[in-house]
């Protein structure tokens, strides 16, 4: 199986070297004159595309996908699959799988959570959207990449999953953080409260896994001054595209707007950028009502 990867940044650069590792033969593309142990460089994308069994995308946004498409689908040879892995938008999704469906191609949209660590370790989580029979073609490339391929539904199911799961993630990890900042200031330990709520029913991913308390609970970016991990601005970036599918069908999410609201403050006006999502805690330990 030939594979074009397109987007050989912080993810798809450590993806496509896994491919390459496993024997396949991967042609890549990215803007920025990257190159990847294993990869063989194109000189653009289309020309990467061109006679590839599988052409993987992995990019920043929807508009910077949908260029990229245009230049791939009319490249691409009948029955192929364009594979996108990127976060982007509902309608991007479903527009690109569109066009790719009207040029006789297969496509997945199939964003992943697991991070650079899952990217680079083939650990990450697959959630996918698409006809059966492209996500057949493309599960061994999944069972490489990573270590889960859930298949979710129709074309835009994969980024649907995604932003619904990372709203909650977001959500949460508010809810913890200010939970923590408040507990602090009525002179419970951490210590305590981690070991109450993580086996109580306030607990939740981001306490008993991703605790962002530091010294407290399994070691997370909170023991490592808050270095990514999950970068705050990737989840503003979520969380914006969540709030923006909410508006699209109707749906009422005022937790995930406030999500958006914080994250957007955190980031923009504040020092979150760079920072992990989890440095939410020493936000609020800061911070007073006014
Ligand atoms: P990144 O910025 O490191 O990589 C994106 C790459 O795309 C860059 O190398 C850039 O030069 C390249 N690119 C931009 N425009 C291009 C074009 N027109 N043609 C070819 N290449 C182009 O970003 P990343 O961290 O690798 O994230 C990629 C995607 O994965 C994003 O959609 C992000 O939301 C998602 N994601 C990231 C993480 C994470 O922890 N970094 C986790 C889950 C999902």
């Amino acid at each position: 199986m030939k594979i074009a990867f397109i987007g050989l940044g912080n993810m798809g650069g450590p993806m496509a070297a896994n491919l390459a590792n496993a024997g396949y033969a991967v042609t890549g593309f990215d803007t920025q004159n990257v190159s990847i142990d294993g990869v063989t460089p194109a000189a653009s994308a289309a020309e990467a595309a061109k006679g590839a069994d599988v052409v993987i995308t992995m990019l920043p946004n929807g508009q910077i996908l949908r260029a990229v498409a245009g230049e791939v689908i009319p490249a691409m040879q009948k029955g192929a699959v364009l594979l996108d892995c990127s976060t982007v938008d509902v309608d991007s999704a479903r527009a690109v799988a569109d066009q790719a469906k009207a040029a006789g191609l297969l496509s997945l949209d199939a964003p992943v959570s697991g991070g650079v660590g899952g990217a680079t370790g083939g650990t990450l989580t697959f959630m996918v959207g698409g006809s059966k029979p492209a996500f057949a073609k493309a599960r061994p490339l999944f069972e490489i990449m990573g270590q889960k391929a859930v298949h979710c539904g129709e074309a835009g199911a994969g980024q649907s999953a995604k932003i619904c799961n990372n709203m909650i993630l977001g959500v949460t990890m508010i809810a913890t953080c200010e939970a923590f900042a408040l507990a602090d200031k009525l002179g419970l330990s951490r210590e305590a409260m981690f070991d109450v709520v993580s086996t109580s029913s306030g607990y939740s991913w981001s306490m008993n896994a991703y605790c962002p308390a530091p010294g407290v609970g399994p070691e997370s970016p909170a023991d490592r001054d808050y270095k990514p991990g999950f970068a705050s601005e990737l989840m503003l970036k979520d969380l914006g595209l969540s709030q923006m599918a909410a508006e699209a069908v109707d749906a009422d999410t005022p937790m995930g707007q406030a999500a958006l609201d914080l994250y957007r403050r955190f980031v923009e006006d504040e020092d979150g950028k760079g920072k992990d999502f989890s440095a939410m805690l020493p936000r609020f330990e800061k911070r007073g009502r006014g």
